[in-house]
């Protein structure tokens, strides 16, 4: 049975329904891929890595990773912090806005907990994910031990995964951003930027920059995405752009890149071809992206991947 590790921050969410009423539940990158993966390929073992509290909230998140039959056994209880929050609200001409408080969070702490045991566990993964958010919410106190975990996974075989998903907001410079992703795309084994997030940082304005900047890395596959244009791939010489058919009612792009991430490794750790795996990746991207909030109901994502013919 195929494996994958995601580390990250999984958020309480409250979302304005009304002045007077907040719809809350759980989102974050790396739980909504794995969510959207897990629910189009059950075979391959789906665990999050994060740190949450004690509290009633972390308990309901807990529940609800389990409810979408997330392995939680790297889900660790902090004896003090509780999870993050966000707030969310859509105005009368669509815009959204957020509110975050998330600066001390549980999940800050995620890689004090990464000791001997959870690394022999992670050493039987097929493929361990972080993001640029990942990142960013590590202490910089424990930087070093992060990488270092990352470079014995790498040394043990396990595929690793970067999506670089910038928040500037989340760093306190560019220099900080760019010095860690260095590290970060030298170790990826896979790597899977929007060309957007790019932009900002390398001043990179196509997905053919993005595949020439990414170059002397030496990544053994890069998966470029650029919202309804189409997907660029490259692996070893081979590069294949895939088009993508844009969605038109598209309700909140929310989780998007997140749901077309957490699909598409599934696909290849599935023995999908790339071509394959794009297309079910940006097929369950635009069924995300025609529902509001980043985890679409179940029934209806189900109705949109068994018409995409898995
Ligand atoms: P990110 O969230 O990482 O910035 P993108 O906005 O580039 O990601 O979108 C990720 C994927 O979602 C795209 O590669 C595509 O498959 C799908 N997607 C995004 N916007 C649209 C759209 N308007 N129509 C159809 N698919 C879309």
């Amino acid at each position: 049975m195929k494996n994958i590790y995601f580390i990250g921050e999984c958020m309480v969410e409250l979302r304005a329904m009304s002045a007077a009423t907040l719809h809350q539940s759980f989102a974050g990158d790396v739980y909504n891929s794995a969510v959207y993966l897990k629910r189009c390929f059950p075979q391959v073992t789906t665990s999050v890595v994060t740190a949450l509290g004690q509290d009633n909230l972390s308990k309901k998140m807990l529940e609800r990773f389990e409810g979408e039959q997330i392995n939680t056994q790297l889900v660790f209880a902090h004896d003090s912090k509780v999870p993050g929050v966000y707030y969310i609200e859509t105005d009368e001409y669509g815009e959204r806005s957020f509110i975050y408080w998330r600066n001390d969070s549980a999940a800050k702490k995620v890689v004090d907990f990464l000791d001997a045991d959870a690394l022999e566990q992670l050493c039987q993964g097929d493929m361990f994910f972080f993001s640029g958010i990942s990142l960013a919410i590590i202490e910089e106190s424990a930087r070093e031990h992060f990488w270092k975990v990352v470079t014995q996974l790498k040394d043990a075989g396990v595929k690793i995964v970067f999506d670089p998903n910038y928040r500037a907001r989340l760093w306190n410079s560019i220099e900080e951003t760019k010095e860690q992703y260095h590290l970060a795309f030298t170790l990826a084994d896979i790597t899977l930027p929007g060309v957007e997030d790019l932009t900002t940082l390398y001043n990179v304005h196509s997905v053919e920059a993005v595949v020439e900047y990414l170059e002397p890395y030496k990544i053994e596959e890069i998966v470029v995405k650029n919202g309804p244009e189409s997907v660029v791939t490259k692996q070893a010489d081979t590069l294949q752009s895939h088009t993508i058919i844009p969605v038109t009612n598209v309700v909140d792009t929310t989780s998007a890149g997140d749901a077309f991430n957490g699909v598409y490794l599934g696909a290849r750790l599935s023995d999908k071809s790339i071509s394959s795996a794009v297309q079910l990746a940006a097929k369950a991207a635009g069924a995300v992206i025609q529902q509001p909030g980043a985890i679409a109901p179940k029934d209806i994502f189900q109705l949109a991947m068994v018409e995409a013919g898995i």
